[in-house]
């Protein structure tokens, strides 16, 4: 998945043009198409928190993202990402492999 596409927010605030819950939910999306899988995750999870009751339902209007991968995030994030490692984006055995160019000619004069 490489879409670099910005989420349009189809919110009643964003539709009737309030231009600052525009302004506020671009930005979420922005800073969405920025993250990897599981730090979007995440930020929904907080974004959804802060909202309080009916947070989820708002956030998944907002950025598009399952209900089921924020409530995911938000278990993640009550447990103190204790179940994600540091460092890595996905467990062990995912993703794809690193590309490195070694210059065996380097040390030529
Ligand atoms: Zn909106």
């Amino acid at each position: 998945m490489e879409s670099r596409t910005i989420h349009q927010c189809q919110c009643l605030g964003c539709q009737t043009g309030e231009e600052r819950t525009q302004r506020q939910h671009h930005q979420l999306n922005l800073l969405m198409s920025r993250l990897d899988e599981q730090q979007r995750r995440w930020l929904a999870a907080m974004e959804a928190t802060k909202l309080g009751h009916g947070g989820t339902q708002r956030i998944k209007e907002v950025t598009g993202l399952d209900i089921n991968t924020i409530r995911r995030g938000r278990r993640e994030l009550d447990a103190g990402l204790a179940t994600r490692p540091i460092g890595r984006t996905r467990v062990a055995g995912g993703g794809r492999k690193r590309v490195e160019k070694n210059n065996p000619d380097s040390s030529k004069r």
